[in-house]
């Protein structure tokens, strides 16, 4: 059994510390409703600490070699990795996604993160410019103290998507989760310091929004990372910008997934269940508008339904169990009224649209057909285990109706006509597209979104111009020439 209540709310200066002054937050397991731990928001005392030992560690870490800096986050990689199941089982808790997903894709990701960012850290140099006798170089340099600020779907991935670059180019971070899940974060500070990070490079503080906002406004920060939703990412971002600072917003989204009639309709209807169902629907680039060309609409819908049916809800720490509980209260109430929706402006319900009777946050896998551009449902972001299903003709006409959206950060396409995939995702508007898969995000690949769904990109060796600055150094090698 995993002790849930961790030793104290927050990590800072290489430690655990505690301020009971600060708000209760409760932690609830989503798959019972019960309190599992509490943690206390952080108090103006405990802001102030993270930000104090935050930008002293920064200053020293910075001068060590990219190698040295590698090494400590390729161990923390290895603990990560050796301890991956009694993090797995915390991420559950937690979250309350299935085990036998948090064992696959969390802290193994938040591990390729660090080992990847490891790896990478030696080789971030700048470049020379000769010009003529005269020289210039670059340099890539730290940005200072960064804030990760996390939503709630992915804790444990989050903190290492954001740390593990930020820390690789020689700054320090500070992370706050979100409230609802404040447990995953702390344990990964834990294991950096373990790995031989020195104290206050990587802190971790409780709070809510409020707290967030403290950070992002301190004149010591120089970098906001956030993982939300477009009304906090406007917020965020905005704050960044009346101190001129950097920031990588990293939103919410409303992706189109299109089938076309040649597609293979099994991997289709499997890489709409990886965009719509997985984590219980709660993963910021679902694929949640579903456009089935009306020639393979029935035989989608057919084995989609069959494919649900077998789908296993229910205790998240069961390894049997496919999908666990949303992840709270307020969130399985948000996704009840989209259906709700739904359900009155007119789309097909072909399976779920209901709370399961039992304890616990559980909605069945919910799919609508039939749907249209302009319901709720095709428009807003739902963040639950729920599907829209919407019909086309021809290839122009989905283009622009997949287009027809405020968001961008995704997109995916099954054909199998080669050269109407390129076409097509040439012509969609969003970060990241998948072509005959949906939802596969490794650390190699850059990540983030267009449009509304965000700036700046995680990942890969983009994430490096999101965490370092180049400095240019100009030298004179002959006698200064000035007219006057
Ligand atoms: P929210 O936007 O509600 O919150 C995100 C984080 O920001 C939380 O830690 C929150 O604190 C904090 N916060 C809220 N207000 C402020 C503020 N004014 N200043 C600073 N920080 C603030 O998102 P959710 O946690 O509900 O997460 C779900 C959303 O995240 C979805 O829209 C989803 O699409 C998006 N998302 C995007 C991903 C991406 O990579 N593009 C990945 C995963 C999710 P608290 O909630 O504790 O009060």
């Amino acid at each position: 059994m995993v002790t849930t209540q961790p030793t104290a709310s927050h990590f800072i200066n290489g430690d655990y510390v505690e301020d009971t002054a600060g708000e209760v937050i409760d932690v609830i397991y989503p798959a019972t409703g019960e309190k599992i731990a509490q943690v206390h928001a952080a108090t103006p005392a405990v802001i102030e600490q993270a930000l104090e030992s935050a930008d002293a560690a920064q200053k020293e870490w910075a001068r060590w070699s990219g190698t040295e800096r590698g090494r400590v986050l390729r161990r923390a990689a290895d603990i990560i990795r050796e301890r991956n199941r009694a993090l797995s089982i915390l991420e559950t808790y937690d979250t309350g996604k299935a085990l036998q997903e948090t064992l696959y894709a969390d802290a193994t990701s938040g591990a390729d993160a660090l080992e990847y960012f490891g790896g990478l850290a030696g080789s971030l140099t700048g470049e020379h410019i000769q010009l003529g006798a005269d020289f210039a170089y670059t340099k890539r340099v730290p940005l200072g103290v960064c804030v990760g600020i996390g939503a709630w779907n992915y804790p444990t991935q989050i903190a290492c998507w954001k740390g593990a670059p930020a820390l690789a180019c020689g700054n320090a971070m500070i992370f706050k989760p979100s409230e609802t899940t404040p447990l995953c974060a702390l344990k990964i500070a834990e294991i950096l310091v373990e790995a031989g990070l020195p104290a206050g490079l990587f802190n971790v503080v409780q709070g809510m929004g409020a707290v967030g906002a403290a950070l992002v406004e301190d004149p010591r920060v120089a970098k906001v990372s956030l993982t939300g939703s477009v009304p906090t990412g406007k917020k965020v971002y905005a704050a960044a910008a009346a101190h001129m600072k950097h920031a990588t917003m990293e939103l919410g989204g409303k992706s189109p997934l299109v089938i076309f009639d040649d597609a293979n309709v099994e991997n289709a209807v499997s890489g709409a269940m990886l965009a719509n169902m997985y984590s219980t629907g709660q993963v910021c680039s679902n694929g949640t508008r579903v456009f089935v060309q009306k020639g393979v609409k029935d035989a989608f819908l057919k084995r989609f339904e069959e494919r649900c049916a077998a789908i296993k809800l229910g205790d998240p720490l069961d390894e049997e169990t496919h999908l666990g509980p949303m992840v709270s209260d307020a969130q399985i109430n948000i996704v009840l009224d989209y259906i709700a929706k739904g359900k009155a402006e007119g789309a097909t319900l072909i399976c779920g649209g209901e709370r399961l009777e039992r304890d616990g946050f559980y909605v069945a896998p919910t799919v609508f057909a039939d749907v249209t551009d302009g319901m709720t449902i095709a428009r807003e972001e739902i963040f639950g285990p729920v599907m829209a299903v919407l019909d086309f003709d021809d290839e122009d006409e989905v283009i622009a109706r997949a287009n027809d959206t405020p968001y961008g950060l995704s997109a995916g396409v099954f054909t199998n006509d080669i050269t109407r995939a390129h076409r097509v995702v040439d012509q969609l508007e969003a970060g990241t597209c998948w072509i005959n898969t949906y939802n596969l995000a490794p650390v190699e690949v850059p990540f983030g979104g267009v449009k509304a769904s965000g700036v700046g990109r995680e990942n890969a060796k983009a994430a490096i111009e999101h965490y370092s600055e180049i400095k240019s150094v100009y030298v004179g090698m002959t006698p200064v020439d000035s007219a006057y």
